[in-house]
């Protein structure tokens, strides 16, 4: 029988973390984020689009039409060296204004084939930069959305940010569309690191930017970090964290960088400066983060992200009503998303989608009147269930056997996963998952590896394969 140490307050509470190395070097091996499941690596090209699409109604009739919408803007005005981003540069105005007619009849070939009757209850634009285009263009996009869809009244409409291209007036036209959560690309705060990745952006240029935001009537500010870039000490991004907090952001991520040159050939670039940290330094910089971060009163909701003690986030994190996409933990409980523009993914209870990621493939399809879908997945009454399990685990950080037996249909789930609870095994020995007569609990150290911990349950992961396709898992 397995026993429990732990109890619901010691795994869920906010106070200081601790990392122990010689776990995270242990565990730090690839593995998938599972901001879905199955992941992009099982999506196939030989799916009719037409089918995907069938599928895809069905469930958002079942949701009663909601639906969140993300769209993708892909251009940069500056191409920063460490990218894993799909962008195309800014600059080339006919490019954009092409785009953006592309962008306009993607909604309407959607509308008529998802339903004329949907409400948008999240909105979220991505990119690339969506602050790289100009007030009257997201003006024309804001139009195009309003025109086509229904917003729920309390929608809630985020943008991802680049403090270089943020002027009051993109602020200003981003908010007369509706936004009122920001995302900020903010990286590092270090001269010497911002000149080594090709992002140079001064302090003072962030802190206007959050200025401006907060202005604007922004109720939401996010800082996205990395760590693992050149020149990064755990002393210098101890200040980097001094300048971030100063700001207050309400929510922070903080990314692991993936130096994977072969994907991204412009990551080269970073070999130049010779001065990536040894993998003892970026493990001591997380360690950094994650304590300084947790005792200035921020809490750990898993994986890379923070969020102020108070935030939605931490709430649903509390309530256990938080959820994983595309986008990474959200609050908007298993509304299928419609994914708008190159690349873009679009997910329901049921299946994936995605869009050509090439820009002139994307516009081309559009441009002969078809949807740019390319590939995607119907997924399987086993995947479904192992979706649930995966999704329960990274965000409640507890399983109950017989609640979510009942919940999948029925099942004797200690029985039906018997394989999955045997390679948690070492991980309890090791006092990241704890097991009791109701489950199974995550420990606030085992927050760190919750990657490692849903991979137990993953169908399709072989970690023989792992090393060339997943970042590592810390
Ligand atoms: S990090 Fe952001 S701003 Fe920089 S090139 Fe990539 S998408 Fe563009």
């Amino acid at each position: 029988m397995f026993t429990i140490a732990g109890t619901r307050k010691e795994t869920q509470n906010v106070d200081t973390m601790n990392v122990d190395f010689e776990l995270v070097k242990k565990y730090n091996v690839p593995g998938p984020r599972y901001t879905s499941y199955p992941t992009a690596l099982q999506f196939r090209d030989d799916v009719p689009a037409r089918s995907l699409l069938c599928v895809m109604r069905d469930d958002i009739v079942a949701c009663g039409n909601a639906v969140s919408l993300y769209v993708h803007i892909p251009f940069c005005r500056h191409l920063c060296w460490y990218c894993g981003c799909t962008n195309v540069p800014a600059g080339d105005a006919a490019v954009a204004e092409r785009y953006i007619i592309a962008l306009e009849r993607e909604i309407s070939l959607r509308k008529n084939e998802l339903g004329s009757e949907l409400i948008v209850q999240q909105l979220h634009f991505g990119g690339g930069t969506p602050s790289a285009l100009s007030p009257e263009q997201i003006d024309r996009i804001s139009d195009m959305l309003h025109r086509a869809f229904r917003f729920a009244e309390d929608a809630e409409i985020s943008v991802e940010m680049d403090p270089r291209t943020a002027s009051r007036e993109v602020i200003a036209a981003f908010r007369r569309l509706g936004c009122s959560r920001a995302s900020l690309g903010v990286q590092d705060l270090n001269a010497e690191v911002q000149l080594a990745i090709h992002r140079v952006q001064p302090f003072p240029v962030v802190r206007e930017t959050v200025e401006a935001l907060r202005e604007a009537g922004f109720s939401s500010v996010n800082f996205d970090l990395i760590y693992g870039l050149p020149h990064q000490t755990a002393e210098s991004f101890s200040k980097t964290l001094d300048g971030v907090l100063s700001l207050s952001p309400d929510r922070l991520s903080v990314f692991s960088y993936a130096h994977v040159p072969w994907i991204k050939p412009q990551q080269k670039l970073l070999e130049r400066a010779n001065a990536f940290p040894s993998p003892d330094e970026k493990l001591a910089i997380l360690k950094t983060a994650i304590e300084k971060l947790t005792r200035s009163g921020y809490v750990y909701i898993g994986m890379d992200h923070f969020a102020k003690e108070g935030d939605e986030l931490a709430t649903a994190l509390r309530e256990r009503r938080l959820q994983r996409n595309f986008e990474g933990y959200s609050t908007h409980a298993g509304l299928p998303i419609v994914g708008l523009g190159m690349s873009s993914i679009s997910q329901s209870a049921r299946s994936f989608s995605q869009n050509e990621k090439d820009l002139d493939g994307y516009i081309s399809a559009l441009e002969a009147g078809t949807l740019p879908v390319v590939k995607g997945l119907v997924l399987t009454e086993e995947d479904c269930r192992r979706r649930e399990i995966i999704m329960r685990v990274m965000c409640d950080l507890e399983l109950d056997f017989s609640a979510m037996g009942r919940k999948l249909g029925g099942i004797d789930f200690a029985e039906k996963y018997r394989d999955s609870l045997e390679k948690l095994r070492p991980l309890a020995d090791d006092g990241l998952v704890e097991f009791c007569d109701s489950g199974l609990k995550v420990t606030q150290t085992g927050r760190l590896f919750i990657r490692n911990i849903a991979m137990a349950f993953d169908a399709y992961f072989s970690p023989s394969a792992a090393g060339t396709r997943h970042s590592k898992t810390v």
